[in-house]
């Protein structure tokens, strides 16, 4: 079996350590891996003929013991990290010891091509949103290119959209091959021979916010992310008797809001799923901090999340905060926009060992896989590795989130853990 893999929408950390896994397993399981650059993008764009035939001689190192090390084989990191530049653009690739991978956004991967990606940040091998992969042509185009190269089983990494673009993909399947044979574009041992799609979802997301999973590959070391950045704040905000305001990701999930506050010692904490109590969250949050004070502290910390909502479902957002703490605390006080440094930089161990263990139940999974049985997301539940039918996680996300922007938040919550009470 020819085994690709793709990430798509947001980067998270985690991600290079979903394709390492899954590269070593798949080869590990006799199969041939697979790496598509540029998410759903680069399925829909392929290889170019002119690139196959300047890469004829692209033998990837299929097991450990041929694994060169001395930096003159096939190396993706290098390609990506010298020889491109701006991947979408094509780049020349013309650093010393690796290829171009010019024209060439699908491509045969092996063992050494991985190594030591699982301590890296964002994604070697590109992320995009794709609004070619949404158009029925988009997809025709990416089968076709998938067929092309003998692949019919996809690991898809990112989050809900991607899952779901991945769930259209396979629905769409045996349409799009009937049409690429009755088009003469492949033949018809080729239609027979790729006549089902097998794909598997994992969830590369910082937010936390996948539905029927406990955690998401990249939400650790977001959190770890915020956590430190708290740390860094709390030293110069107890040294000034400063208050600050601290805006955190995490759209319609208040999962790192909550935890970072937790973990850093947060003062007060606004997410979305539980907006303040009272008719005026200022007066309690004022009187929050103004008992804190009056005990002795220094230093106070109010972690706002992107989609924080008072009672009566209006954004609450930092700089109003600021003003309030300002103008009825006295004090001193300013906003940090962590914005991006929550989503870059290095792995941390569990968004290293995560990925590992799913990418191997990703391959597990494929393996498995028939044409009739369900596509399935990989996910952690009470630390056990679990399959879960992909389309079911994405609607009970989805409903999650209508239920939040309906302002039900015991329905939200109720989806998210079905034993949850108020
Ligand atoms: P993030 O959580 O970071 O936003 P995401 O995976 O939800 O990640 P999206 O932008 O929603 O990000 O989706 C990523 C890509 O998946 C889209 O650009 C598109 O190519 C594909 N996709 C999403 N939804 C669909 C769909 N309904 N049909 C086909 N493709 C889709």
């Amino acid at each position: 079996m020819k085994i690709a893999v793709l990430t798509s929408g947001g980067d998270s950390a985690g991600m290079n350590a979903v394709v390492r896994a899954v590269v070593k397993v798949a080869i590990l399981k006799g199969c041939e891996a697979w790496v598509v650059r540029e998410g759903y993008e680069g399925l829909v764009r392929g290889n170019t003929e002119a690139s196959s035939e300047q890469f004829i001689d692209d033998e990837p190192v299929n097991l450990p013991d041929n694994a060169s090390t001395d930096g003159s084989s096939f190396n993706l990191i290098h390609n990506l990290r010298f020889g491109d530049g701006d991947l979408l653009k094509d780049g020349t690739g013309d650093h010393p010891g690796t290829r171009s991978l010019k024209g060439r956004y699908i491509v045969r991967v092996g063992f050494d091509d991985v190594r030591g990606w699982f301590a890296e940040g964002g994604t070697f091998i590109g992320t995009a949103r794709s609004k070619t992969f949404r158009t029925p042509e988009g997809r025709l185009q990416a089968a076709y290119n998938m067929v092309k190269e003998g692949i019919d089983a996809l690991v898809v990494c990112g989050g809900d959209g991607s899952l779901t673009g991945a769930d259209v993909f396979r629905a769409e399947w045996p349409k799009l091959i009937e049409s690429l044979q009755s088009e003469g574009r492949i033949t018809m041992e080729k239609a027979q021979l790729h006549a089902h799609l097998r794909i598997v979802g994992l969830v590369g997301s910082i937010d936390n916010d996948m539905s029927m999973t406990d955690l998401t590959i990249g939400a650790p070391t977001a959190l770890h992310r915020i956590c430190e950045a708290i740390d860094n704040i709390n030293s110069t905000a107890s040294s000034h008797s400063r208050a600050f305001v601290l805006e955190v990701m995490g759209r319609h999930c208040g999962w790192l809001a909550l935890l970072a506050g937790v973990s850093g010692g947060a003062d007060f904490i606004f997410i979305p799923e539980r907006p303040p109590t009272a008719e005026s969250w200022e007066d309690q949050m004022c009187e929050c901090i103004h008992r804190h004070r009056e005990v002795g502290k220094r230093k106070t910390i109010v972690i706002v999340a992107e989609g924080a909502i008072d009672r009566n479902l209006n954004p609450i957002k930092a700089d109003h905060v600021k003003d309030v703490l300002t103008e009825r605390l006295g004090l001193d006080t300013r906003v940090t926009t962590l914005g991006h440094t929550q989503r870059g930089g290095r792995p941390c161990a569990y968004d290293r060992i995560l990925p590992t263990l799913q990418g191997m139940e990703a391959v597990e999974t494929l393996l498995e896989a028939t044409p009739t049985s369900p596509s399935y997301m990989i996910g952690i539940r009470e630390n056990k590795i679990t399959r879960v039918p992909l389309m079911e996680a994405v609607e009970m996300t989805r409903a999650v989130s209508a239920a939040i922007e309906a302002k039900d938040f015991e329905k939200a919550m109720s989806y998210r853990d079905p034993e949850f009470k108020e």
